[in-house]
């Protein structure tokens, strides 16, 4: 269309940088689980839009919400000021999240609450006055693509020009099936007096290749952790608000984190709004006439008013019987096609946890992230008015809550036909 033209002479996409990308898709409406292009297509969008889409697109509830707020107050600065919208999406977030989160910090993004937790970790042994320089994370893992976030991420093709510019890590395994002894035993030996925080994604690393892991073996590698005094950082950023069957992946754990990063499914997706939050031990050590224990750290959208009010408007929209069972629904169904899906020639290590379902294609020799297979899977169901983004050779089915049977049912009909033409 004319607007794709517009966009390519200006605009500089993420992850679109080949020469023979087509032009990106010009949409002009959503409503629950569609997104309506310019050209008449219809898409469904089982990704939610990167997994942020809780509740479908453009949904009335929170669109009113926002609409109200930005009558009264649209911004305010978080530096000495406060609102009524803040206060009350910290005070609701903590009444859902495990009994050990104390506090909240508003930024603006998943890579952003990272960025803080990690912050407040170093900050904290700082604080104390017993120093502490490195964090144990996981092979494969994805915190975002700032650089801190990208220094605790598992190297990649992505982050191999920077590779010089982040801080050292250790990293583990990912402690998936028939990894544990080998994961535990290397824990033993990482964990020591001088690892500031252990960062994990629990139970499924996403952008990683959705992959997923038992919580009795992250059990015992935070306990290993915690034993050597590192803080325990869950990043619940894509995990969080119901993706799993529980509201948050870490209620699936014996041991609750120090810190959590929230965002994605924390607005719906309707505003950027990044939140970490931590234990009143680790507040109370940044409490001080020193003003050199502040933590410095104010982004200039921290906590927005918008933002806050979206969440508050998702949160109403999630806690309700009605999404709730919707969860409990489109739960079934992914087990359901899960099963279908186990015996199938093409398919391997097909993996479920609530409302997500995650298999590997097999692809044949080549599997690396560049290969033909994902752009065949992306094209093949984008015709076919499906929008899923393979990681790889891994294609996933993550819907937002309001999809109907319907809908899942023609996705995987769809997927089925995929797999035909493999
Ligand atoms: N952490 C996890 C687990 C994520 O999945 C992502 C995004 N895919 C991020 C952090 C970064 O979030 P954002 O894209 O909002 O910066």
């Amino acid at each position: 269309s004319d607007l794709a033209a517009r966009d390519q002479a200006v605009i500089w996409h993420p992850f679109t940088q080949m020469q023979t990308a087509p032009l990106p898709i010009h949409i002009l409406r959503g409503e629950g689980s569609i997104l309506y292009g310019a050209d008449g297509h219809e898409y469904l969008d089982m990704i939610s839009s990167w997994w942020v889409n809780l509740h479908g697109h453009a949904h009335p509830y929170i669109a009113e919400r926002i609409s109200k707020q930005l009558q009264t107050l649209e911004h305010v600065i978080f530096a000495g000021f406060t609102h009524q919208p803040a206060v009350e999406l910290a005070e609701r977030l903590l009444t859902i999240l495990p009994q050990s989160q104390a506090k909240v910090f508003y930024s603006d993004n998943g890579s952003t609450a990272v960025e803080v937790a990690l912050k407040m970790a170093f900050q904290y042994w700082h604080n104390i006055g017993q120093p502490r320089r490195k964090v144990v994370a996981l092979e494969g893992a994805y915190h975002g693509d700032t650089f801190g976030a990208m220094a605790v991420g598992g190297r990649s093709a992505f982050t191999a020009p920077f590779v010089p510019f982040l801080f050292d890590v250790e990293y583990l395994p990912a402690p998936i099936a028939g990894q544990e002894e080998n994961v535990l035993q290397l824990a033993k030996e990482l964990f020591t007096e001088n690892i500031a925080a252990f960062i994990v994604e629990p139970l499924v690393q996403g952008s990683g290749g959705m992959v997923m892991y038992e919580p009795a073996i992250l059990n015992e590698l935070f306990a290993i952790a915690r034993q050597k005094g590192a803080l325990l950082i869950a990043d619940e950023v894509m995990t969080g608000f119901g993706r799993t069957g529980q509201l948050f992946a870490s209620y699936y754990l014996d041991i609750q984190p120090d810190l959590m990063c929230l965002s994605k499914g924390l607005t719906g997706g309707t505003m950027a709004l990044g939140v970490t939050t931590c234990t009143q031990t680790i507040y109370d050590a940044f409490l001080s006439d020193d003003k050199l224990k502040t933590l410095f750290h104010g982004h200039s959208f921290t906590a927005n008013p918008l933002a806050c009010t979206a969440g508050l408007a998702s949160l109403d929209l999630l806690l309700s019987d009605e999404t709730q069972s919707h969860i409990q629904r489109i739960k079934k169904q992914q087990i359901g096609f899960a099963k279908q899906l186990s015996s199938h020639a093409k398919v391997e290590n097909v993996r479920q946890l609530g409302t997500l379902l995650a298999f590997d294609l097999i692809a044949g020799e080549q599997t690396s992230y560049f290969n033909n297979i994902r752009d065949v899977a992306y094209n093949f169901l984008l015709q076919r008015g499906i929008l899923m983004r393979p990681l790889g050779n891994v294609l996933y089915i993550m819907p937002p809550y309001c999809t109907t049977d319907d809908q899942l049912q023609y996705t995987y009909s769809q997927v089925l036909a995929l797999l035909q033409e493999l």
